[in-house]
């Protein structure tokens, strides 16, 4: 390197002493900037720390006023320091005075310098402090100088992360790592949850940045790589084979990336400064993260996560082990962090010990929310990089009832918290008390409120929560959970033991619903470009119907003797309803020839979700002995909104004029066929859903067990005549502004109804 005092190397390994010695916090930095000046031949050499208030401290400093230190302050956005901290990236100026974004501080006498390299002091993606150096000679910093700025910068960024720091930081001025941080999110499962992090894919945690031996690194690494590749062409080429629940495409994304040069140079090059193989991957990977953050285009964003995961991949080889904890062996209170997750892997956590769930992106009505809910784990989703934001066992509190993430609390709010479950347990025995008494509306009408189910987990819940029945047992639950596909015995015994544990309530039976974001491990899964809309739940069962009649055999055995309530999901036409219908005739007739016990009788429905079947409404009516309103796939598809993709999913109100007039116009025509209607989407599960609802005339609703109460107790305060004059109206106008929420709101309020 131009000009340095023995190179990077030499310095990290002098870095390496100065970090072994006993010395108070202070004086390690002091004696980090002289180091590296001395090394770089550079006249300044500052530490810049981003505090908990969002400012930059100056910590340390060779060359510029020693004053200054502790007393500089800077806005995150001020001077080159700020556009180094707030972009995240390296700033390289022989004329760093004629920079439009130049200011400087007259305290600091920094204005006889010229040249300028500042570099941010990252880790996992997140901006920690800044680290510069400067002359006072016009010199162009050469591309290795940045380099080993970068790499020191990552023995800082330890430092700082160890909370080493604080010792020497003001009251209320903490470095901002390690530190509380709240974040508002989506509330997507109600519930309050205490614990520690547990991430679903944890980032490695290297213990060892500094090599001791560079050339004996650079071949670890050219193993690890190579291996990899190996990896991946191995499972790109197994077709079938499905790693951790990745699709095909991504693996093919991967493998794209990890022959690509430019990303194994960059960790070579890194290595070569003198880091760690495990410490290179990290350096790398930290800057695609940042700029992963900053990256407002999907596509780019997608791509850089790809890399980010290949860079986890990668870390694992030189790990030599799986890093993933054993899910069966969670520690207690555990909150497991994800940036995304399938239903699947979730129900793959041992329920005793998973106490609440913290995702990147996840909507209302994914599937992963749904299992939540449906298994009571308070859940918070769109909380940007929270996987970056935590490590493994920090304390995290999760409130699910108004989606707020509180990350290393203090304790003050710990204890609020604390109190506040406390409450909440009081509540929940209010509404246990009310669980037999019946859900009539003030002016008289009687609502049946069922509730969600899929799992034998969830059968308690029918007493406890005092529902009439189960609106929606999604069948496909038990597949997803399953290693093999589950045969048709296993499946009669699972629906026996749910009808049984129903008693006289009655259960609706949803057939396989399939495809989608429900992927079965066990079955080949077909790429499609547009999931949601692709070959899925009815679809697939009429078009190979060997696993849909096996289904309906094992449904009416479990039924005999009793009455049993069967629908399809994603019907989209009269037809498909009429060939549905006729395949469960096929297997009573089948089960009649062989003299077993026949249901006493067999009620057949549909749920409605595919906006067409509103325009068949009579046809249908004519045909189905019940209707159930699937509003999560209804909305996504009236809106043409992905339900699981949190960039579109908030973006348009249930509670909207397009939707209750669609949802009432159901409930009209069903009134007028004299058939049962009933809604089991998500939207039931929120009192305000609820309150709509009955306001246009469902008297029938499905909801998430934890829903039940809250929601019967608005309801037994309400009088729907009431709600009708306020909100058909609103209904009934030209549409002016689409929302319908503030209408439902004012009139809860006018009416006293606990939301
Ligand atoms: C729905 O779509 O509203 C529904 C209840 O089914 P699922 O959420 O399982 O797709
Ligand atoms: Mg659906």
């Amino acid at each position: 390197m131009r000009g340095a005092l023995g190179g990077p190397r030499v310095l990290l390994r002098r870095l390496r002493e100065v970090m072994a010695e006993p010395v108070s916090a202070q004086d390690r930095l002091d004696k980090v900037v002289v180091l590296i000046a001395a090394n770089m031949v550079a006249e300044v050499c500052s530490v810049y720390v981003l505090r908990v208030d969002g400012t930059l401290e100056l910590y340390a400093t060779e060359g510029l006023n020693r004053e200054a230190v502790h007393s500089t302050v800077m806005e995150a956005d001020e001077g080159l320091v700020g556009l180094v901290a707030s972009e995240a990236t390296k700033i390289n100026l022989s004329d760093a005075q004629n920079h439009p974004a130049y200011s400087f501080r007259p305290e600091t006498g920094e204005e006889i310098y010229h040249s300028f390299l500042g570099v941010p002091i990252l880790r996992a993606g997140n901006t920690l402090g800044v680290l510069v150096v400067q002359n006072r000679a016009r010199r162009n910093y050469v591309e290795e100088e940045e380099e080993a700025l970068q790499t020191t910068a990552m023995v800082l960024a330890e430092m700082i992360a160890s909370g080493e720091l604080s010792s020497i930081a003001k009251p209320g001025a903490e470095p901002a790592a390690r530190h509380a941080i709240h974040i508002e999110g989506v509330s997507l499962s109600d519930g309050i949850a205490l614990g520690h992090v547990v991430l679903h894919e944890p980032r490695v945690v290297i213990t060892n940045v500094i090599a001791d031996d560079v050339p004996k690194e650079l071949k670890r690494l050219e193993a690890a790589i190579a291996a990899l590749r190996a990896d991946l062409d191995r499972l790109v080429e197994h077709r079938d084979v499905v790693d951790g629940g990745e699709h095909r495409d991504v693996l093919e994304a991967y493998r794209m990336f990890s022959y690509d040069q430019g990303w194994a140079h960059r960790i070579r090059e890194a290595v070569t400064t003198g880091l760690t193989a495990e410490a290179g991957v990290e350096r790398v990977q930290s800057d695609t993260r940042a700029k992963m953050l900053r990256a407002s285009d999907p596509y780019l964003r997608d791509r850089l996560h790809d890399l980010d995961d290949l860079a986890n991949r990668l870390m694992r080889v030189l790990m030599g082990q799986d890093h993933a904890p054993r899910k069966d062996q969670l520690p207690d209170n555990s909150i497991v962090v994800a940036r995304s997750m399938g239903p699947a892997a979730l129900l793959d956590y041992d329920r005793k010990k998973l106490r609440g769930l913290v995702l990147e992106e996840g909507g209302m009505t994914s599937h992963v929310s749904i299992v939540a809910r449906a298994l009571g784990i308070p859940t918070v989703g769109d909380i940007a990089n929270a996987t970056g934001l935590v490590e493994q066992g920090d304390a995290i509190i999760v409130d699910g009832s108004t989606g707020h993430v509180h990350m290393r609390p203090p304790q003050d709010i710990e204890a609020a918290f604390g109190e506040r479950v406390k409450l909440r347990a009081r509540r929940q025995a209010q509404y246990r008390a009310a669980r037999d008494k019946p859900c009539i509306t003030k002016d008289g009408n009687t609502i049946a409120l069922m509730m969600n189910a899929g799992l034998t987990i969830d059968l308690p819940h029918v007493a406890e929560t005092g529902a009439s029945g189960i609106g929606l047992f999604r069948t496909e639950l038990q597949f997803m959970v399953a290693p093999t596909l589950p045969r048709t015995g296993e499946q009669m015994q699972l629906y026996r033991t749910v009808l049984d544990a129903a008693g006289k309530k009655p259960v609706t039976f949803r057939t396989l619903d399939i495809g989608g974001d429900k992927v079965l491990p066990y079955l080949r899964n077909f790429e499609e470009e547009n999931p949601a809309l692709g070959w899925r739940a009815i679809r697939l069962g009429l078009d190979r119907p060997g696993l849909l009649r096996s289904q309906v055999r094992a449904l009416l055995r479990a039924g005999g003797g009793r009455e049993i309530r069967v629908m399809f999901p994603m019907i989209a036409t009269v037809e498909e309803f009429d060939q549905a219908k006729a395949l469960v005739e096929v297997e009573l007739t089948h089960l009649r020839r062989h003299g077993h016990s026949l249901p006493e009788r067999v009620h057949i429905g549909t749920m409605l979700e595919v906006p067409s079947l509103l325009f068949q409404l009579d046809e249908l009516l004519e045909r189905v002995d019940f209707l159930s309103v699937g509003s999560n796939d209804l909305m996504q598809f009236l809106y043409a909104a992905d339900r699981g993709n949190t960039r579109v999913s908030q973006r348009f109100d249930p509670l909207s004029a397009p939707v209750l007039r669609a949802l009432k116009e159901i409930a009209d025509k069903a009134a007028k066929h004299g058939k049962p209607v009933a809604l089991c989407g998500e939207l039931a599960s929120q009192p305000l859903g609820a309150l709509a609802l009955a306001i246009i005339g469902y008297r029938s609703m499905s909801l998430s067990p934890s829903s039940v109460g809250p929601v019967k107790a608005m309801l037994l305060q309400l009088d729907c005549q009431k709600g009708a004059d306020a909100l058909l109206p609103a209904l009934a106008q030209p549409v002016g502004s689409v929302s319908i929420r503030q209408t439902l709101e004012d009139f809860a309020t006018a009416e006293g109804l606990p939301l």
